[in-house]
């Protein structure tokens, strides 16, 4: 079939399998370009199928040789429907990996289950023995309790007050205002309930009681501060209670781990173009403002740069264990610095719908948009015909 991009929102319908096999090598050659990395050997990654989980795969595997099993929550192709771009992703990364030599393994499911937890046991001790880094980078709407079949939802909302601030549509390229009414309680909690570190705790726990977490093992969840003017609607709101909620989590898997020699850690990453932050409202525009900056310092980095550079420098390098006073790893020194973060406040009190392509990177906020679902990718032919049914070589 002949594959196009269908977009509701911000949301994409399509995926194209050559152009996400494209990014993912893309994303292989960089890491083939760089040194290596003297780290992990087993790593499991929750979350394993785009964004910055799939990063941490990649890194894992072609920078420190490691074997790796992903998990995530993709749709194979049915029908006239593709599949999304998750599964054409991580098809592409699992022919790469064995090609190289690595083991690796795909769980397609629910990782918020007690099914998903008890198969990914049953694989990790069978193909690998054990595990010394567990990545885990679940972004979702939706989460349902495995023990009480709860099923909650998160909201990105304001606390306390009503929230009003630039927003742009980065299909149309219009600047206008938007306008969020704050969370009931109610909605503060189902947020912490989705996003917050009970899953990451649980899947240490269970990991570790099935003695199959190796000894002196790591883990690493990730987190978002970003500007002031972002905090009311992230950081200071339900989406940032979860994050506050996943980073208590990592000081307590630290302490539980730390007998055994092994840490826990919450990365707080760079605001990137990914399936999740796009459905954040203001975020698009305030990512495109931070590209337009970053870009000109060239000091701009997407997942696989971040994650590399949270591996080669952080997690197993001279910097290793560098923490802030909350113990979090700061991988977002960079956006943080306060001439960008200046650069980009001046920059987001003059744009207007006039000006937006001029002020800010919103052609290339677009453009990354559409290379996550494999449009807009040098070299692919959109007009041919295109297969939809990709195998998954490891699945399991
Ligand atoms: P993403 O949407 O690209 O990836 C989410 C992953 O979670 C996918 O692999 C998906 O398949 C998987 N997933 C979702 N629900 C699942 C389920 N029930 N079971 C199994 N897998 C499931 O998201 P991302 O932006 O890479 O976010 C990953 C983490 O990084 C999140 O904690 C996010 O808050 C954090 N982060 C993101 C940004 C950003 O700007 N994108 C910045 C800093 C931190």
């Amino acid at each position: 079939m002949i594959i196009q991009p269908k977009t509701r929102g911000f949301i994409c319908t399509t995926a194209h399998p050559e152009g996400c096999a494209a990014q993912v090598k893309r994303q292989i050659d960089y890491v083939n370009g760089q040194p290596a990395i003297e780290g992990p050997r087993s790593v499991l990654v929750i979350g394993a199928s785009t964004g910055y989980g799939l990063a941490s795969r990649i890194v894992s595997a072609f920078a420190a040789g490691a074997n790796t099993i992903g998990v995530y929550f993709d749709k194979a192709a049915e029908g006239s429907r593709t599949a999304s771009a998750g599964w054409y992703n991580s098809a592409a990364f699992e022919e790469a990996a064995q090609q190289a030599g690595r083991k690796s393994y795909s769980i397609v499911g629910d990782a918020f289950s007690s099914e998903i937890k008890a198969q990914t046991i049953d694989l990790i001790r069978a193909e690998l023995g054990a595990v010394d880094l567990v990545i885990y980078s679940v972004a979702s709407p939706r989460r349902t309790h495995p023990v009480t079949g709860e099923t909650f939802t998160s909201v990105i909302k304001p606390i306390g007050d009503t929230y009003t601030n630039k927003t742009v549509n980065f299909h149309s390229g219009e600047v206008s205002l938007a306008t969020i009414e704050p969370a009931s309680e109610e909605e503060v909690q189902q947020t912490v309930a989705v996003m917050g570190g009970e899953d990451w705790q649980m899947w240490i726990d269970q990991l570790q009681a099935a003695g199959v977490l190796a000894e002196g093992a790591t883990t690493v969840a990730y987190s978002y501060i970003g500007p002031e003017i972002t905090h009311a609607v992230y950081r200071e709101g339900t989406i940032g209670r979860a994050k506050d909620d996943l980073e208590a989590t990592a000081l307590r898997l630290n302490e539980q781990l730390r007998p055994g020699s092994g840490r826990a850690f919450v990365s707080v990453n760079k605001a990137l173009v990914t399936q999740s932050s796009s459905a954040i409202p203001v975020v698009p525009l305030y990512i495109s403002a931070l590209y337009k900056v970053m870009k000109e310092q060239g000091l701009h980095e997407g997942c696989i740069e971040q994650m590399y550079r949270l591996f080669a420098e952080r997690l197993y390098g001279t910097e290793s264990a560098a923490v802030d006073e909350r113990g979090r790893i700061r991988i977002d020194d960079w956006e943080m610095r306060e001439e960008i973060q200046a650069k980009v406040a001046k920059l987001w009190s003059a744009l207007t719908t006039e000006n937006v392509y001029e002020l800010s990177d919103l052609a290339g906020y677009r453009r990354e948009f559409f290379q996550l679902f494999g449009f807009e990718t040098d070299g692919i032919d959109y007009e041919t015909d295109t297969n939809p049914d990709v195998a998954i070589p490891n699945l399991r």
